[in-house]
């Protein structure tokens, strides 16, 4: 069923280019949005691309200018940028943390700052950020992206209170593994791509990857008008991961290894 609930309004999605971001740009635009991608590389994407790098407040500021001098408002902020790190806390040097920190957080940082006073005339304002499993469950080798998604899910709760009177909503969602390119860059490393992948589907309770149009309908939801009351809210996106613990398999030979990948 169609749903046009986004007719009339603006968003921005950063890191739109590819996955996850992409997957959002379309879902927004199905519901009737303008939208604009902010991404540090280019894309062949029907929607318009700002390039912009969200660890540059310069570049943040002038497409958050561009878009809306371009498209006259903005209502819709979906933080989605992100960049991935592999270790233990033993593993990674300081530069190693602040180069991750400065994307995954303090990237949503600098676009929210430069959305806020455009957002604050819009009747329908809301910003998701796009933050992970490893915000709620301890992975193995993903102490800094762990990290930074831990701090996604507190800044969204900030953010929530301290905007809810704007009448500016901020949710987040939490996906579990998506099949998008940056798992499958992953996943062409890995010693053996195939057990890898059939370990991190055997990870969700629901026996597969999680697909990018499945959490992109998810921001849509949180970044909906229809979600009005909706606010300072985590929506898993996970196939259970978070919330269920099942029983193994009749078979102990059945289940698969652990994955090594997030
Ligand atoms: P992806 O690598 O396919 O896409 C990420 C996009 O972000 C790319 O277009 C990239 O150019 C852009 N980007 C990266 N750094 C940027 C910067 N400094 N400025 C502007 N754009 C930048 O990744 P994806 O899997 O689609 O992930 C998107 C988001 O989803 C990330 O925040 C990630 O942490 C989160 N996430 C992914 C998974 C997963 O399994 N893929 C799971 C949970 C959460």
């Amino acid at each position: 069923m169609e749903v046009r609930d986004m007719e009339g309004l603006v968003a921005v999605v950063t890191g739109g280019a590819s996955g996850i971001g992409a997957a959002i740009a379309d879902a927004l635009h199905a519901r009737g949005a303008r939208v604009a991608v902010l991404d540090r590389v280019g894309a062949d994407s029907p929607y318009r691309i700002l390039r912009c790098d969200v660890t540059r407040d310069d570049t943040v500021t002038t497409a958050i200018t561009d878009v809306v001098s371009g498209l006259g408002r903005l209502d819709i902020v979906v933080n989605n940028a992100g960049i991935g790190a592999v270790g233990t806390v033993a593993d990674n040097d300081d530069a190693e943390w602040l180069r991750v920190l400065d994307v995954n957080v303090l990237g949503a940082v600098r676009v929210s700052r430069a959305a806020l006073p455009h957002l604050r005339k819009s009747p329908h304002a809301a910003i998701v950020n796009v933050c992970s499993i490893a915000a709620t469950a301890g992975l193995p080798q993903r102490a800094v992206y762990s990290a930074t998604k831990g701090a996604v899910l507190s800044l969204t709760q900030a953010m929530a209170a301290d905007h809810v009177r704007e009448g500016i909503r901020v949710n987040c969602v939490n996906p579990g593994t998506v099949d998008t390119p940056w798992v499958q860059r992953l996943l062409a490393a890995a010693d053996d791509p195939v057990r890898e992948r059939t370990a991190l589907e055997a990870r969700q309770p629901h026996g597969r990857l999680v697909t990018a149009q499945e959490v992109a309908h998810a921001v849509a939801y949180l970044a909906s008008p229809l979600a009005a009351s909706t606010t300072g809210t985590a929506l898993a996106v996970d196939g259970g991961m978070a919330a269920l613990r099942l029983r193994p398999p009749a078979s102990a030979d059945a289940q698969p290894a652990q994955p090594i990948l997030a």
